[in-house]
């Protein structure tokens, strides 16, 4: 019986995975409400995965420190938490006079910000090691440390770990109404009550909502759309680093960025909107993010592309990061995570720490299970399909599911029984990429649900999307 909880944590994102897994090192009882069937479901699903430096954050900022030892802490624990990091670098690309001029306010601001590594170019330079780079490029930055990874594995993992430690995780359950008594926080979720001594609001879109609950900092979330496309992976190999523009005062812009899954990202656009569930792409948006990247790099014209989404970047009304531990009323607060919070997320979560053992110690957890369980592939690795030994050693890795990815039954099957089990077909997308090639689905839909009703024992038509309401078959289309 873990309850009362110590913490119990609103939202299973980034941020709110990696502060689970941050106190999970601790002994505490900690607990994660999630309204989504998933972690990782919210905004942090639909960014462009690049672990940046912090080079071009402002200078003084809680977002400069924290992106930068983020971007530390990640490629500390990668390995630990079997998250994937390919340090590609990215070319920042001076089109003109004016941008050309500009260029030298990002070097200073790199050094201000200690990432000195930063090379200003010449046109010559970026030709060279971007050749399909506008050739009316004027000159560069070179930033080598900056780097990209798997936002999907990077949210499970975060998740896996702070559960192999103890944490306990509750999805499908959207918080409704919190109220305190005496020592305790009462938090009423749709599928159930919790009891808690702290409460942590990382809520991400919704955190405004949670304060008002909470009767805690009052601040205004607003959604900022970025819409993507995603090029087939034959263009890959034609991007060998991450291309950003001069980036504006509302964005960094709109960028080309390799994918470690083998595609290449297109955007994101940023336009202020007004419903926090209004995901959908537009054909202007697309429009803008296509004409944007293709300033970068012409040549992309000749490239397919295969899908598009859009994300919602939780801007607060402050513009700033919104850390707060309040010792008194037992209450953390971290919001306005807009653009940079994949590579912010173990830093925020650290400082967070940080501020609680200045209120009370906190006791390191004397079972301390350091490796999140190994996985038979992660984004980018060669899948076991291809290894003879693993076959032998499971014949499942050589049932291909998903042609296009190449994902076995064996590494679906895996993702199935995980520590926090996928439990829909997004889940299952985000775990192991079966659906995200080029058919987007179209061939591979019905084995995998085959496999998901065998492995979790659920009739087909139970089986969602991402859960109540996007059921896939309807209990009439169901084989006899
Ligand atoms: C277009 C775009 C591009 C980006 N690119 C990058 C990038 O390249 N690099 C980078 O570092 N960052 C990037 N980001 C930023 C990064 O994705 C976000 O900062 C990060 O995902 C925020 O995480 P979060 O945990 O705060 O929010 P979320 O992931 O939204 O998590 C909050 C969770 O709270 C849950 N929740 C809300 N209300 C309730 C409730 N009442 N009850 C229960 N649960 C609730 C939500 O369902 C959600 O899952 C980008 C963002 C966007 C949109």
């Amino acid at each position: 019986m873990n309850e009362p909880f110590d913490f119990l944590i609103i939202g299973a994102g980034l941020v709110g995975c990696a502060l689970a897994r941050e106190l999970a090192q601790y002994e505490l009882r900690v607990g994660v409400v999630e309204q989504n069937e998933d972690v990782g479901d919210g905004v942090s699903k639909a960014n462009s995965s690049i672990l940046h430096t912090g080079f071009d954050a402002k200078p003084g900022t809680p977002e400069a420190r924290l992106v930068a030892e983020g971007h530390r802490l990640w490629n500390e624990h990668a390995r630990a938490l079997g998250v994937p990091i390919a340090r590609v670098g990215a070319v920042m690309l001076a089109l003109d006079d004016e941008q050309l001029a500009s260029l030298e306010n990002y070097f200073e601001n790199a050094h201000q910000n200690g990432v000195t590594d930063v090379e200003r170019i010449s046109r010559e330079q970026v030709l060279q090691r971007v050749p399909l780079a506008n050739s009316a490029v004027r000159g560069g930055l070179w930033i080598p440390r900056e780097s990209i990874t798997c936002t999907f594995t990077a949210c499970a993992a975060l998740a896996e770990h702070a559960v192999v430690n103890g944490a306990q995780f509750f999805l499908g359950a959207r918080v409704t109404h919190i109220e305190r008594t005496d020592a305790l926080y009462r938090v009423t979720t749709t599928r159930g009550v919790h009891t808690t001594r702290w409460i942590a609001n990382c809520a991400g879109l919704w955190g405004d909502d949670i304060a008002r609950m909470m009767n805690s900092v009052a601040f205004t979330i607003t959604p900022r759309k970025g819409e993507f496309l995603i090029l087939d992976k034959a263009a890959r190999t034609r991007v060998p680093h991450i291309l950003l523009p001069v980036p504006t005062k509302i964005s960094k812009g709109i960028l080309v960025a390799p994918t470690l899954n083998g595609n290449v990202l297109l955007g994101p656009t940023a336009d202020d909107v007004q419903d926090k569930s209004d995901t959908g792409v537009t054909a202007p948006g697309l429009a803008r993010a296509y004409k944007g990247a293709l300033q970068l790099a012409p040549a992309l014209e000749q490239e397919t592309i295969i899908a598009t989404y859009a994300g919602l970047r939780p801007a607060a009304s402050t513009g700033e990061y919104i850390l707060q531990v309040d010792a008194k009323a037992n209450q953390i607060v971290t919001a306005g995570i807009r653009s940079t919070g994949l590579s912010a997320a173990p830093a925020i979560a650290r400082e967070i720490t940080r501020q609680l053992e200045n209120v009370g110690a906190l006791a390191p957890r004397k079972k301390f299970v350091a490796l999140r369980p190994p996985r038979a592939w992660a984004t980018g690795q060669t899948r076991p399909c291809f290894d003879a030994a693993r076959i032998q050693e499971n014949p499942a890795f050589g049932k291909i599911l998903c042609l296009c990815e190449t994902v076995s039954e064996g590494e679906i099957q895996q993702a199935l029984h995980a520590p926090l089990p996928a439990t829909t077909l997004d889940a299952v997308k985000r775990r192991t990429w079966a659906t995200a090639g080029r058919c987007q689905g179209f061939y591979c839909t019905a084995a995998i649900l085959d496999c998901m009703s065998r492995e979790l024992g659920r009739p087909l038509h139970a089986l969602t999307k991402r859960g109540a309401g996007s059921e896939i078959i309807g209990l009439n289309e169901q084989p006899a």
